[in-house]
This record gives structure tokens, sequence and C-alpha cells, in this order.
């Protein structure tokens, strides 16, 4: 087992950075358990692509990079097992090769699996919940090293306790997944006026496989995506492929991001004519990782909530007059997705369909303002964090009537990790122990 011993940790983002003693890198279940065994505390790391300091510490850190196989297909249950370190891109290039995918997916595919099931990952989709809830059962090592299976019909309250752990359950070691046969995606994006989409967002939302909405504010026009699952042929070109999904997205949008970040009042200006751009509607059929999956974006800062869908219209008019009415300049785009409730005890969605707004933000010199300004929004309305992204002004008493059941969550660890092996800063902090 390769072990770095005073290892700097650095999250995606940057903006996390960390000394540890040991950073652990098992291949064995058993490697696993001995290092829970003999540590006082531990945090798993996946690919750190959270912004929060969801998975620091400062004794051992465990990384299951080497820990990462899938284990077994079964095409006629159409579910597979893997080793709980996997890449969510190695999963979609495996399983294509077969035939199969995953349910659905977020934006990127660089996150492990675990850590996507432990924060709550999500794409979107009225009618699909969170990526943890394709896990049909999974092992868990907990503070002492035992291992237990966790299976939903077996023991379904540490079931759904367990799939939004925040990785203070346990080590999730092996994850049984529904998987489906594999499809493509018909992708129809185009940009369209922010007011009516607003004010017809159910039929957008409700008769769309996938929808989701980047607005680069303060455009008039917000770019609408809508994927419908499909078997029709492929029939994207490489050379559109290319000039907008790496010339343009990648080269030419962290440019203009970049020069907005020096001349801050550049960025409306650069959001109207980008959005302006997507004014002509895109029609393509593609493998649905590729369309679920968006280039990868320059370094930045994000927070994200979800809302009860219920109250989507409001919420989305007043966030669009909060943001323009600001005095900021957004210099990167703004994300609108929806997800489907479910029952899991730590998830934003939990027994309530989802609207999720995300405020993201380049290296911003107004980041540390323009957070607390979204969090006392979202908590006005009623929101709930992604557990992956930033908050810093809301507090247990906040998360505690936020969530219904908190307590019952509290006991669960309780009797998983009783001296807190599991739990850092974070853990301690939004759980005030
Ligand atoms: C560019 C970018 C795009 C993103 N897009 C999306 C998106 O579309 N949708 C979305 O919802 N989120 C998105 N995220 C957030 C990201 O999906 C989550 O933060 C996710 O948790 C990161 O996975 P990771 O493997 O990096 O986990 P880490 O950030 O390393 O860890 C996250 C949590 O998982 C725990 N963990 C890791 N491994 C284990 C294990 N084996 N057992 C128990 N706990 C474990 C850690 O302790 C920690 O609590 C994005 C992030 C970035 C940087």
């Amino acid at each position: 087992m390769q072990v770095k011993k005073g290892y700097t940790f650095v999250n995606w983002a940057g903006n996390i950075r960390h000394e540890v003693k040991n950073y652990f890198q098992p291949e064995t279940v058993e490697e696993i358990v001995d290092i829970v065994r003999q540590h006082q505390h531990i945090r798993m790391v996946g690919t750190g692509h959270s912004w929060s300091d969801i998975c620091v510490d400062d004794e051992a850190m465990v990384n299951l990079d080497k820990f990462n196989k899938i284990l077994e297909i079964d095409h006629e249950r159409l579910q597979i097992k893997v080793q709980a370190g996997i890449k969510l891109w190695e999963l979609n290039e495996q399983l294509d090769k077969v035939g199969l995918a995953l349910l659905n997916l977020g934006s990127i595919a660089r996150q492990s699996i675990a850590g996507a099931i432990s924060t709550g990952t999500h794409g979107s989709g009225i009618d699909y919940q969170i990526i943890g809830s394709a896990v049909i059962s999974f092992t868990l090592v907990d503070a002492n090293g035992d291992i237990h299976l966790i299976d939903k019909e077996q023991k379904p309250d540490i079931f759904h306790a367990a799939i939004v752990n925040l990785g203070c359950l346990g080590v999730l070691a092996e994850i049984t997944l529904k998987v489906t046969k594999a499809f493509n995606l018909k992708d129809h994006t185009v940009a369209l006026p922010m007011d009516d989409v607003i004010d017809n967002l159910d039929d957008f939302v409700q008769n769309t496989d996938h929808f989701k909405m980047w607005w680069l504010a303060p455009a008039k026009d917000i770019i609408t995506y809508r994927y419908q699952r499909t078997q029709e042929p492929t029939n994207d070109s490489a050379l559109r492929q290319w000039f907008k999904d790496v010339f343009l997205s990648v080269t030419i949008y962290r440019f203009l991001v970049w020069v907005a970040k020096w001349i801050p009042g550049l960025a409306d200006f650069f959001n109207t004519i980008l959005t302006s751009s997507y004014k002509k509607a895109l029609h393509r059929v593609e493998k649905s990782f590729k369309v679920f999956n968006v280039p990868e974006p320059p370094l930045h800062r994000e927070t994200e909530w979800a809302f009860d869908f219920k109250n989507a219209t409001t919420i989305l008019k007043e966030y669009s007059k909060l943001l323009k009415e600001s005095g900021f300049h957004y210099n990167f785009i703004q994300e609108i997705r929806f997800t489907k409730g479910d029952d899991f005890w730590l998830s934003p969605c939990y027994h309530r369909d989802a609207i999720w707004i995300g405020v993201y933000c380049y290296e911003h010199e107004h980041w540390d303002k323009v957070l607390p300004m979204f969090e006392a929004f979202a908590r006005k309305h009623q929101g709930r964090p992604h557990w992956g992204k930033e908050f810093i002004t809301t507090d247990r008493d906040y998360l505690q009537q936020a969530y219904e059941k908190w307590d019952d969550f509290i006991q669960i660890k309780q009797s998983f990790d009783p001296n807190g092996k599991f739990s850092n800063a974070f853990i301690n902090r939004i759980f005030s122990c």
C-alpha cells in the first residue's frame, strides 16, 4: 500500500490546502480495515472535487484511487458491483464498452463514485434522483474496523442514512449499483427569453427528460438545455465538438473570464455576447455521458442549494432580481437544475422535488460578499446546501430544522462511530459536536 508522509492536500478549486501526516492509498478491504484500526482520526478523500473542507484531516486521509475496479457486471439484473474509488469517467468508459450506462450524471465525471454518493451529487431531470439513488447495497467499514453489508430491504434506516453520509459513518468499500442499457441523448440547446421560460417552467421541466439552464447574468435570455433519452443513432460531428466544446468553451471562455477578472465591468458585456451565440439552436444526438458532461471549466468557486420545486417560479424571479440588483458582475455561468425527491435523510432533495440554484464565480474579488448574500437568500426560501459546495454562514440550528431526520442521522453516526474517528472540523461544525 502506498503511504505519503507529510502530504499537502489541495482540492480541485485550490481554495482548500491542508497538511496531513499520512495519506494512504489502500488496494484491498483488509488494508482499509488496518488503517481504520490503527488511527484515531481519519477522513476519506475521493478526487477532492468538493469546494468545502469536507474531506480534510490532520492525522490520516484515505484515498481509494487504487481500489477502483468493477468487480461484477450482471446484464440480466442491470446491476454492477464496484470498488468505491472508481471514478465516474472510468465507469462511463467501461460500461459503454459492454452496452451499459449510469442512470444519470452531473456536469463532470472526474469524481469517485463514493465521493459523489457521500455528498448527494446530482444531475438534472425531474424524474431522476441524485446519483446515490442508484445504490442497491454497499459494504461499510465502521470505526472499529468491522465490515457491515447494508442493503435497502434489510436495513432501511441505515441505508437511508448512509446514502448521503458526508464521510462520517465509515468507509464505503464495495458498492452495488443499478445501471441501464446504454442510451443516447437528443440535445436541443437554445437561448430563450428568461421571463418566458420562468413563466412556462413546468412545461420545460415536466416535458423534458433532463432539463437544465445556464444563465450568464444579467443577460435577458437564458440558455436552455433539453435532453431527451433516445435510441436514435448519434450524429454529432467531430468538427463541431472540437470548435464548440474545446476551442470556444474551453480556450476562448477561459480567456474571457480571465479578462473579466481584471476588468470586471466587461463581464456583463461578455455574458450578453456569449448568450446571443446560443440564439441559433443546437440539435444533436450523442452518447448519454458525452452530453451530460460538459467541458472541464476553469477553476472557480461554487455554492448550490436545493429548493422545493413547488416554489420554483417565485424563487427564480427573486433570484434573478437579486443577482441583477446586487451590484456585482458575475464572470461565470449560473446554473439551474431539477431533481426528483428521495428518502435519503441528509439529501437536499429529502421528501421534495427540487430546483437547484448554483451561484458560481471565477476568481472573484467579491466572492466573500456574494456567498453570504446568496446563503441568506437561500435560507429565506428554505433551501438546503449542496454538501460538497461552499456555505459559511449557515449553522447547525438552521440545518437541523431543514432536515427532518437530522437527529436520527446523529444517532446512526453515534452507533457507527461513537468517538468521532471519522469527524473533522467540517463535521464538528455542522453537527456542533
Ligand atoms: C468542476 C466540478 C463540477 C462539479 N459538478 C457537479 C455536478 O454536476 N453535480 C453535483 O452535484 N456536484 C458537482 N460537483 C461537486 C462534486 O460532485 C462533489 O463535491 C463530490 O463529492 C466530489 O467527489 P470526490 O470524489 O471528489 O469526493 P471528495 O470531494 O474527495 O469527498 C467528498 C466526500 O466524500 C467522502 N468520501 C470519499 N470517499 C469515501 C469513501 N470511500 N467512503 C466514505 N466517504 C467517502 C469524503 O470524506 C467527503 O466527505 C462538481 C465539482 C467540481 C469541482
